[in-house]
């Protein structure tokens, strides 16, 4: 019999690019694939974040764009990325969350992947209206270390305040509050958005509700992976 595992398996250089709002789901999606596919997540928030604790000087040049809900200069995400995307553990595929957020920075990526002989395989927009976002985030909790998240209703912990795998205290990020909220949600309906005009010429881009519930939208995308 032919399996989805051992498909999966087999389709394990996979480039995914997971495409929606700050709080839509790409994180929690992010992190079931990784399982399924075997391969890393590379999220510019959580390796941003690694930064800011490490207190590293581009951790302390993105730490107040970040707080205030504001993007990180185009120039030094690239930079991180161009570095990243040539490390060892990208050869057999990745998912990128939360890159590229800009029409500069997915020029950048394709002059990239050019350079390193790859192509994505399937970029995969998460849509969510804006008030279910703000009202996701307000519940939101993460595990810092980890970037585990959570959600105190629809994703709850198993003991309360805690990570399921560390049980270290799970906390509530900066840039979750309402008014920074609206401000991501803006710039991303200013900047990120025209990015799936940008990949809808490539034919890759599809589009899933991410308003179901968390296992819904992962067997859509699922659906998505195994169409490819
Ligand atoms: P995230 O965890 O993806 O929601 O990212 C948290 C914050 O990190 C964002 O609000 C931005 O300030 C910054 N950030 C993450 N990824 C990027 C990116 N690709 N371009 C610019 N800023 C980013």
């Amino acid at each position: 019999m032919y399996c989805w595992d051992s498909y999966l398996n087999e389709r394990s250089t996979m480039k995914i690019l997971l495409l929606g709002p700050p709080g839509g789901g790409k994180g929690t999606q992010a992190k079931f694939l990784i399982e399924k596919l075997n391969i890393p997540q590379i999220s510019t928030g959580d390796m941003l974040r690694e930064h800011v604790t490490k207190q590293t000087s581009l951790g302390i040049k993105a730490k107040e764009y970040m707080n205030s809900g504001a993007l990180v200069p185009d120039e030094v995400i690239l930079g991180m990325m161009h570095e990243r995307l040539e490390n060892e553990d990208c050869k057999n595929g990745y998912i990128l969350d939360g890159f590229p957020r800009t029409i500069p920075q997915a020029v950048g990526l394709d002059k990239l992947l050019e350079k390193l002989k790859q192509a994505l395989d399937a970029v995969i927009v998460i849509d969510v209206k804006d008030d279910n976002i703000v009202d996701r985030m307000g519940g939101r909790r993460v595990h810092m270390a980890s970037g585990r998240v959570y959600h105190i209703i629809y994703n709850p912990p198993k003991i309360e305040g805690k990570d399921d795998e560390t049980q270290e205290d799970l906390l509530i990020r900066e840039d979750d509050k309402e008014e920074t909220v609206r401000k991501r949600l803006e710039i991303y309906h200013n900047e990120t958005s025209p990015l799936i005009s940008h990949y809808k010429n490539q034919n890759i881009v599809s589009r899933i509700n991410g308003e179901l519930n968390i296992s819904d939208v992962s067997q859509e995308i699922e659906k998505i992976i195994n169409l490819n």
